[in-house]
């Protein structure tokens, strides 16, 4: 009885906003850490995942992958990425962020460095070496991202108690949603090592439950024949497996079924043609529920943080093209793999204990080719004569040869110092620039910084310009290319514009604290961070400018 009695009164207590009073200061028991009753959170991101691929191959999907996602959680069925560009580093970045690359500063994978004159790339830091690889590319940080993210919020409100694992087969992928104060990030290095690594930013030695990982050559389990999952004959969902809009792989003729991996690595740059394969994502799920386990996550009360990230199904959209067999192949198999992860959550965690939620990072665009091929307006940008022509126009106008630092991301970089030297007015120079591009082939909108700088936009292509343009470290002129026109080879598909096909990508919610349903009203992929920021009770990233999706909170 007497024990009953000091329960209750420890309820009334920690259920009580008045109960720090001076006579129970010093008994209370107990402090938690926990904000809220979910004990991980698992965001997957799936590279460049178009809305279509949930609806396409909705027929060839099991129930315990993408459905289970939509059948049990909440589909945001009309979510958009609402800047330009649509890239990996920007696109994983916002997620975690809620906010744009005006603010998160991650204006694309690589971009001209102005104050250093040189191109760099989003997430190489000097400071820090790699772990697990001699390989020089793995000198990674997430520190060009200017804002927190909710990955670092949750570490910050449980007093860094909470654990946040990134994990991806690009070290950005990786490196970004985990945040800066991450207890790791790993990628996958591939070439000869087939091994997945990180840097010194987060630890000195890899962990034993990875180096396991590596030496159990889970990778090289890998090069077996890539063949269609179900019979090749009902993937009616996609065009022929042998067209013109296919690149494939080096040492074999055609873009065609089956892919013998173990004949063709070595032509293809060893483990790295894991990444344009399915393997890849089931390489990722494999190290993911190693991590599972590795880093006992979701075990305790203080929430966690899975951040996994899907590459390659970019790599093998680039390769074969948005219409492709071999991107309806992935996807089925992709089905599988989070099928398999959440059967492992299940186990693990708990079914109910934890928080999912799928997104994308951009989309793609059809193979234009394959687009003219039906009739729909699409073409090629050649940027290499842009360029001289651009170069050719400043210098007849103003008589000197440099006054281009860097073309790069549909953006040109001039040089300011030459500018002042020559006592020409910026603006001036911009806008000159501006009316004579916008004559040019396929350029269909251009810009100055001057006028991204003092118009505010509120809707349409000029907003998520905008919305994409951050001050310090964007370009003097911004321009746009036509629907459907892109910089790239004649084979595979890309992305970076902000047309519907690049922008519209899936955003499901699951598990703890999700309501059942689904909507069609317009989200942003800015309101994904809010809304897992309010499931969990914390602070909103520090930048973010979006808004929790209140009807998918349960
Ligand atoms: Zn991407
Ligand atoms: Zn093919
Ligand atoms: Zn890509």
């Amino acid at each position: 009885m007497k024990k009953l009695f000091f329960y209750l009164f420890t309820v009334i207590l920690l259920t009580s906003c008045n109960a720090q009073n001076e006579t129970v200061k010093n008994s209370t028991p107990i402090h938690s850490l926990q904000t809220s009753k979910t004990k991980l959170v698992v965001g997957i991101v799936v590279d460049q995942m178009r809305y279509d691929y949930l609806t396409r191959f909705d027929s060839k999907y099991g129930n315990g992958g993408f459905k289970r996602l939509i059948n049990n959680g909440f589909n945001c069925k009309n979510n958009h990425f609402n800047y330009i560009p649509t890239y990996t580093g920007p696109g994983h970045a916002s997620v975690y962020t809620g906010t744009t690359p005006k603010y998160h500063g991650i204006i694309s994978n690589n971009w001209f460095d102005k104050e250093i004159k040189e191109n760099i790339y989003c997430v190489t830091d000097e400071n820090y070496n790699p772990v697990g690889t001699d390989s020089k590319y793995s000198k990674v940080s997430p520190q060009k991202m200017m804002v927190s993210t909710v990955t670092d919020e949750l570490r910050m409100a449980t007093q860094m108690k909470g654990k946040v694992i990134g994990i991806a087969i690009k070290d950005r992928a990786a490196a970004l949603p985990a945040g800066h104060s991450a207890n790791a990030a790993y990628w996958f290095q591939g070439r000869d090592e087939g091994n997945f690594v990180t840097s010194t930013f987060y630890m000195n030695k890899l962990p034993k439950w990875v180096s396991d990982f590596n030496d159990s050559d889970a990778a090289k389990s890998y090069f077996k024949t890539w063949d269609t999952y179900y019979d090749i004959k009902t993937y009616t969902e996609s065009g022929s497996d042998l067209n013109n809009f296919e690149g494939g792989f080096e040492g074999k003729e055609t873009a065609t079924f089956p892919y013998d991996l173990a004949k063709l690595k070595d032509d293809n740059k060893g483990f790295d043609i894991l990444k344009v394969t399915p393997y890849g994502n089931s390489l990722t799920a494999d190290f993911a529920i190693a991590a599972l386990e590795g880093e006992q996550l979701g075990k305790d009360n203080i929430t966690d943080f899975l951040a996994v990230s899907f590459s390659s199904t970019d790599y093998i959209g680039h390769n074969f093209g948005v219409n492709s067999k071999e991107i309806e192949d992935t996807y089925i198999r992709l089905d599988k793999d989070v099928e398999r992860l959440l059967n492992e959550l299940d186990a693990k965690v708990g079914k109910g204990n934890y928080t999912v939620f799928l997104t994308a990072d951009h989309g793609a665009v059809d193979v234009p080719a394959y687009l003219q091929s039906i009739h729909v307006p699409a073409d090629y940008f050649d940027s290499k004569s842009f360029k001289k022509q651009t170069k050719e126009f400043l210098t007849k106008k103003y008589g000197a040869s440099d006054l281009v630092e860097d073309i790069s991301n549909n953006q040109i970089f001039l040089n300011r110092t030459k500018i002042a030297l020559l006592d020409l007015d910026l603006a001036d120079v911009q806008e000159d620039i501006v009316n004579e591009i916008i004559n040019y082939k396929h350029i269909d909108k251009a810009y100055t910084a001057t006028t991204m700088g003092s118009v505010y936009f509120d809707s349409g292509i000029e907003a998520m310009l905008q919305k994409g343009f951050n001050q310090k470290r964007s370009g003097d002129v911004l321009y746009v290319l036509g629907p459907a026109v892109i910089s790239y080879g004649k084979t595979g598909s890309t992305h970076g514009s902000g047309f519907n096909y690049d922008t519209h990508v899936p955003l499901l919610f699951y598990g703890n604290g999700i309501a059942k349903g689904s909507s069609v009203a317009r989200t942003e992929i800015t309101d994904l961070a809010p809304t897992i920021s309010a499931l969990l009770n914390i602070s909103f990233p520090n930048g973010a400018i979006g808004k929790p999706i209140e009807i998918a909170l349960d």
